[in-house]
């Protein structure tokens, strides 16, 4: 059984929605606890702790010292809940973050000693089908991007996910979740963590 697994994608992936999932099926089917910690969401509380507040979608658009000390605060937060948690942890992230300034690792080094995880996933579904997310989902401030640029994120996830995996040593998973698939996908991540 893996005990912390990082689970990534772009946005309009799904991977929020399989992640939850999965924390379902592991606990209703299960009888497993499971714990998920969302990275982007322990940096706005952390902010708001401050007495600030920001859209989660305007983070990426901040200044990029901000953006990182945020983060490295946030892994440190995320550290600690990992470490008083005797339930496997998920951590719902990015591979890398699409900044104003280029992409931005969404696990550099000091994130991935902070977090430890003996797995990495990639939740990925055809770009079509991620274009289509983003324009239906009036929850979130996507950006109207084409396509490609999409094709372009989905390859530069993967190309810092093996960055990732040599760091640490951890395989890296990749869960398909198609359109209307996401029970599929869930139950792939969850055998994906031998649970
Ligand atoms: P999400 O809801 O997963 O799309 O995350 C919302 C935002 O949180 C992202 O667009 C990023 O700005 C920020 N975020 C999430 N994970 C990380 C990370 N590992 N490093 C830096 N920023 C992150
Ligand atoms: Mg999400």
């Amino acid at each position: 059984m893996k005990r912390v697994v990082v689970v990534t994608g772009i946005p309009g992936s799904g991977k929020t929605t399989v992640c939850n999932l999965a924390k379902e099926i592991a606990e209703r089917e299960k009888g497993k606890k499971l714990t998920v910690i969302n990275f982007g969401t322990v940096m706005v509380e952390l902010l708001e702790k401050k007495g600030e507040s920001i859209h989660r979608d305007f983070l990426r658009k901040s200044d990029l010292g901000f953006q990182k000390k945020l983060q490295r605060e946030a892994a440190e937060t995320i550290s600690e809940r990992i470490s008083r948690s005797e339930d496997v942890v998920i951590v719902d992230t990015h591979m890398s973050v699409k900044t104003t300034w280029g992409f931005l690792p969404g696990l550099p080094q000091h994130v991935l000693e902070a977090l430890t995880p003996s797995l990495l996933v990639l939740v990925e579904a055809p770009a079509k089908q991620i274009l289509s997310r983003r324009v239906k989902d009036t929850s979130r401030l996507r950006d109207k991007v084409l396509e490609e640029e999409i094709a372009e994120e989905l390859l530069f996830s993967r190309l810092m996910a093996c960055a990732c995996t040599v760091l640490t040593g951890a395989p890296v998973k990749i869960v398909i979740n198609e359109h209307g698939k996401q029970k599929e996908a869930a139950l792939k991540l969850l055998e994906a963590m031998e649970l």
